[in-house]
């Protein structure tokens, strides 16, 4: 692709810092010239895109990401989607996600145990469009706990959500299985989840030993691993074990939030706050109504989530955007809505929410120095958004106002140039 720059357009760099207009030179796959004025840079030979006033700000990153959950209302017609549908299913929705701004995703556990893994392989090799991506394993879980859908007279692994383990020893093996098929990170299930009645937000399932087992053979191989830990207790146990990134983190109290902080150059915490959002609100048409949700402990985890997550954020602890979307309530490519999220209900800025989604992105995707920035010598993931994202953040969920996508410096969404007359429309 020949290279291109991008005029007349206002950066939003990805920092805190203040937006500026300018003009954008990508070479190759790196940005490699940021100009500070709308004096032009030098460029021959390179396609030219004005901006027209339009927003240009990096790839945005979705820190929890199930490809894999097909937007179905229970974790059992996930489950049972045949191999084939689930793999043609998953690379779908990798593209869509790519062309809704998202150019770097954090796989947070598949439905089956090759699924994120075949699929970060087959878009590295260009075989299939989507984000740069990290793949994770199927949930490691327990009997009884978030993730087991085996019935008393179906015990088989094949319809469970999650891997079931008992003891050090299983949970090595299916920890050694999972990084023998080639996975970034290895997914347990710390606490239980209100989505499963049997085993709730507020309870921790795994022993300190099963615990121990995973993360030794995770850092023997130099992988990472996550954790669904919804209890202060099992946020607790992530930390004591040295789990680096922390899904959900909805119950807390100050020793939590002490040891969260002492840890805060480590860890990220991705709560995934619209499933919580959605199960009281708007997951009627799937049966679930306010009353239920409330019943099933929805509200009291959102209101104990508010909380953990605001003094998170006053206390500096990277929390970033994503979680949970594939289930009908929550469905894929709706992700940006965090950042609204964010700022609504925990406090941030809207140049906070948009940080979080990409310099920490970069920090996440472990590429702090060359993704999730628009500066001289990172990686070209650039977002060409009609309007002002710092004034309305639902554009960034808008398709029609993600004018371009670019991943490593190939369009993932070329801009059309007869939009031209709509850009730099007001927010
Ligand atoms: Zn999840």
């Amino acid at each position: 692709m020949a290279d291109v720059l991008f005029t007349n357009v206002r950066i939003l760099d990805g920092t805190l810092a203040h937006p500026y207009a300018g003009s954008v030179l990508v070479q190759g796959n790196r940005i490699r010239a940021v100009g500070r004025s709308t004096a032009p840079i030098s460029s021959a030979g390179a396609t030219v895109i004005d901006g027209a006033g339009a927003t240009l700000m990096p790839g945005m990153c979705e820190a929890h990401t199930h490809f894999s959950w097909n937007d179905a209302a229970t974790l059992a017609q996930i489950q049972t989607m045949p191999l084939e549908e689930h793999v043609l299913w998953c690379a779908k929705v990798a593209r869509r996600y790519l062309e809704a701004g998202f150019t770097s995703c954090v796989g947070a556990a598949c439905a089956k145990p090759r699924l994120d893994v075949v699929i970060r392989n087959a878009i590295n090799a260009g075989q299939i469009p989507g984000p740069r991506y990290l793949a994770a394993s199927q949930e490691i879980t327990v009997f009884g706990a978030l993730g087991d859908e085996t019935l008393p007279h179906l015990p088989f692994p094949e319809f469970s959500f999650g891997v079931n383990v008992t003891g050090a020893q299983e949970m090595r093996k299916a920890v050694r299985m999972f990084l023998k098929y080639g996975v970034d990170s290895i997914k347990l299930n710390l606490s239980g989840d209100n989505f499963t009645p049997q085993s709730p937000a507020d309870t921790s399932w795994m022993t300190d030993e099963e615990v121990a087992a995973a993360m030794q053979e995770v850092r023997m191989r130099g992988k990472r691993a996550a954790a669904h830990a919804r209890s202060a207790e099992s946020v607790k146990q992530a930390l004591r074990h040295g789990i680096e990134i922390i899904y959900h983190a909805s119950f807390t109290d100050e020793e939590t939030l002490d040891l969260l902080e002492e840890q805060k150059e480590r860890i990220f915490v991705a709560p995934g706050i619209a499933i919580l959002y959605a199960m009281l609100n708007e997951a009627e048409p799937w049966g679930i109504t306010r009353a239920m949700a409330t019943d099933m402990g929805y509200q009291v985890e959102w209101d104990a989530a508010l909380e953990s997550l605001r003094a998170m954020h006053r206390r500096g602890i990277r929390i970033l955007p994503g979680g949970d979307y594939g289930f009908a309530f929550t469905p894929h490519c709706q992700n940006a809505r965090d950042l609204e999220f964010f700022v609504k209900y925990l406090g941030f800025t809207p140049a906070e929410a948009i940080r979080c989604a990409t310099q920490y992105g970069g920090q996440i995707m472990m590429r702090p120095h060359e993704l999730g920035q628009v500066k001289e010598g990172y990686l070209a993931d650039l977002l060409l958004v009609d309007g002002d994202p710092l004034a309305n953040l639902s554009i960034l969920r808008d398709p029609k106002r993600l004018l371009a996508v670019m991943k490593d410096g190939q369009w993932a969404k070329a801009p059309e140039i007869a939009a031209e007359r709509f850009w730099g429309r007001a927010a």
